[in-house]
């Protein structure tokens, strides 16, 4: 088995703390337990722009393509806020979405045990929580045509976006949905307003189409999108995997993660289709930003950077034992109270820094091994 090719983009703000965390977490997987990755590191966002005036340079771009996984830590920053749109640090993340056609994103809900307090919900209905949300990142409203905002000829305007699903699209990420659904609990939700929106009865029949003629295994079940979002916040240990739109699936995905407490907690994984070597198109990144009002002060929480190399571990390189141990290691450093300052309680005592979480996550997988 050749080296797992990584494309490292540690961009802006905090990024580049939580990355180096995730580095010491590749060299232990590299020294004791005889992975081997090649690891190409590079400019993403307002970095990318203050080098070379773009925020993703097209050989970034080119490496991307090239590599079996990106990882990103975050882009963004105040200094970049009024720069042209084509050139804000986002767009570095957005051009890499798409040159990769990154149509499944997805987003865990997972809770800790040791942070199910820090939940707005009650202590049992989210401990223990472990849920999926796929959501379709590459098509629906945010991209569809016509859109723009237009004269009414009266004196008022219109704004105008327009919600677009192929049949391809649709069969492709559900297709993605019910492949982890058989490798988690077996069930998979759907979620879209097919009472109100033709789109929604389309994605409706197609991902019944895909799971009758291809996963009849798999526990198939649809859900309108605003009862689904009574329902993650009700009893969310209901489900296992959802999927569903773009938009839809930016709001229950945020919905899902404040189930489970902390920004700083939160992994994704964005995958597209397999290449030749069998592996998906990916990039993992944590859900946060680049967080400038901590950033340079070894406050942040290096947490969901790390969990997002589980998630890499798991989704392309079929090391799911190994981000099962990442994931491990992290639980048992919150549950020693080894935390940063967004995990603690007021009147808790010293939070940990960055560096000292990530040595502690070291030290957690070398008990793994019983060192
Ligand atoms: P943010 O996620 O950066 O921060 C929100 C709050 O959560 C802040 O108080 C921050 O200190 C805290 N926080 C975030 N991550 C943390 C961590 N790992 N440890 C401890 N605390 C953490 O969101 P924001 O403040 O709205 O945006 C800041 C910048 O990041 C903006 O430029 C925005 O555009 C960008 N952004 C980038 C991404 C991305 O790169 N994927 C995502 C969201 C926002």
């Amino acid at each position: 088995m050749g080296a797992y090719k990584l494309l490292v983009l540690p961009g802006d703000g905090i990024g580049p703390e939580v990355m180096a965390e995730v580095a010491k977490v590749i060299r232990w997987f590299e020294s004791k337990r005889g992975m081997a990755f090649e690891i190409t590191e590079d400019l993403v966002g307002g970095a990318a722009y203050d080098a070379h005036g773009v925020p993703l340079h097209d050989d970034t771009m080119s490496k991307a393509l090239a590599a079996d996984a990106v990882l990103l830590g975050a882009v963004g920053g105040p200094e970049y806020d009024d720069l042209d749109f084509a050139v804000k640090p986002e767009r570095g993340l957005l051009r890499l979405r798409k040159e990769m056609d990154l149509y499944s994103n997805l987003r865990p809900a997972i809770c800790f045990d040791a942070l199910a307090d820090f939940s707005s919900l009650k202590r049992e209905v989210v401990a223990g929580l472990d849920i999926l949300i796929v959501r379709e990142l590459t098509s629906g409203v945010y991209f569809g045509e016509p859109r723009g905002i237009i004269d009414d000829n009266e004196g008022g305007r219109i704004g105008v976006n327009t919600q677009r699903y192929t049949t391809g699209e649709i069969r492709r990420v559900a297709r993605s949905a019910f492949e982890l659904a058989k490798r988690r609990g077996g069930k998979l939700c759907s979620m879209e307003k097919a009472n109100v929106m033709e789109s929604g009865i389309l994605w409706r029949e197609e991902v019944q189409w895909v799971g009758e003629r291809e996963y009849p295994d798999i526990e198939l079940s649809h859900m309108y999108a605003d009862a689904g979002s009574m329902q993650l916040v009700r009893w969310p240990k209901q489900f296992d995997v959802i999927v569903t739109d773009n938009l839809f699936g930016d709001i229950l995905s945020d919905t899902a993660a404040m189930l489970t407490g902390s920004l700083g907690m939160l992994p994704s994984a964005s995958l597209g289709e397999a290449g030749e070597n069998g592996r998906p198109k990916a990039m993992y990144e944590p859900v946060h930003g680049s967080a400038p009002d901590i950033a340079g002060q070894g406050k942040a929480n290096p947490c969901a950077c790390v969990l997002s190399l589980a998630m890499a571990l798991r989704y392309s390189f079929d090391e799911g034992d190994e981000a099962t141990r990442i994931e491990n290691a992290v639980e048992s450093v919150l549950a020693k109270g080894i935390r940063t300052a967004d995990l603690l309680q007021v009147e808790n005592s010293e939070p940990a820094s960055t560096t000292e979480v990530g040595g502690a996550i070291i030290d957690a997988l070398d008990e793994s091994l019983g060192a």
